[in-house]
């Protein structure tokens, strides 16, 4: 478990409207933080940078008490879900848990113990040899999950994991990460455009608009405002 500290980070592409501009929020280690706003205001670039596949322009991005912005983003132990799975099409749906821990070559024991146990956690344990196409979305959703708690990451993020998803998948995959979040009790970072799961996941709504932060509250004080 880490904090992720921001300061004053900025994220220009080329010359134009920084994508962020001037960002400072600091999140405590086991917190739940949702990212909203806008399309285009910062979020995707905001949740690349803390992971590492965006370079940062200016500013310190600090995670677990040292500042990362020269590290790769294998070195940084973080996990992030993306909102299309990025799962292996030609790996088992055991392999794709197991991807992390192979590339860090855990023993096969170990890899064993780990995937079956987040196999367990997802009930995911009857599909564990099939691969991805002859999934439903609900599972390759699971599985993208199952890979990120596969290996004891620092800080999880999650960019809008269940937009693909209908109502009904997303209602129970939202109770699922709720579930995850209390028993790991992991930093954790999540975009979402969706209030219900802003009110239900999260411990502090952190609002941006055109790279800034709007307002930092908890659900209750920005939702249920008179
Ligand atoms: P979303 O609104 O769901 O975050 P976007 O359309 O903003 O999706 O971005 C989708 C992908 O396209 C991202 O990987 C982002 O980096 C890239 N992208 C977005 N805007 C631009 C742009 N102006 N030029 C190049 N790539 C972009
Ligand atoms: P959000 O995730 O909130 O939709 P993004 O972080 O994807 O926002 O994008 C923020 C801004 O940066 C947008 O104006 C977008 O067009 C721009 N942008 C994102 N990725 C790229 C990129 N790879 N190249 C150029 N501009 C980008």
């Amino acid at each position: 478990m880490a904090s992720i500290e921001m300061r004053n980070i900025v994220k220009k592409y080329g010359d134009g409207f920084p994508a962020v501009n001037d960002v400072s929020l600091d999140i405590a280690d086991g917190e739940f933080m949702i990212l909203v706003g806008p399309s285009g205001c910062g979020k995707s670039t905001l949740l690349r940078m803390i992971v590492g596949l965006e370079d940062i322009t200016t500013g310190d991005m600090i995670i677990g008490g040292t500042r990362v912005n020269d590290k790769a983003p294998r070195d940084r132990n973080l996990s992030m879900v993306f909102q299309n799975y990025a799962l292996y099409p030609h790996l088992s749906v055991y392999e794709n848990i197991a991807f992390p821990l192979r590339l860090q070559n855990v023993p096969d024991d170990e890899v064993r113990r780990r995937v079956t146990e987040a196999a367990d956690v997802l009930e995911l344990h009857e599909h564990l040899e099939r691969k991805p196409a002859n999934l439903s979305g609900g599972q390759r959703q699971r599985v993208a999950m199952g890979r990120a708690i596969v290996r004891s990451a620092d800080a999880f993020l999650f960019d809008e994991p269940l937009s693909n998803l209908d109502a009904k998948l997303r209602g129970q995959m939202r109770t699922e990460i709720a579930r995850l979040q209390r028993r790991l009790g992991i930093t954790t970072v999540y975009v979402t455009h969706d209030q219900t799961e802003a009110m239900t996941l999260g411990d502090r709504v952190c609002v941006l608009r055109k790279g800034l932060i709007q307002q930092v509250a908890s659900p209750r004080e920005l939702y249920e405002q008179p």
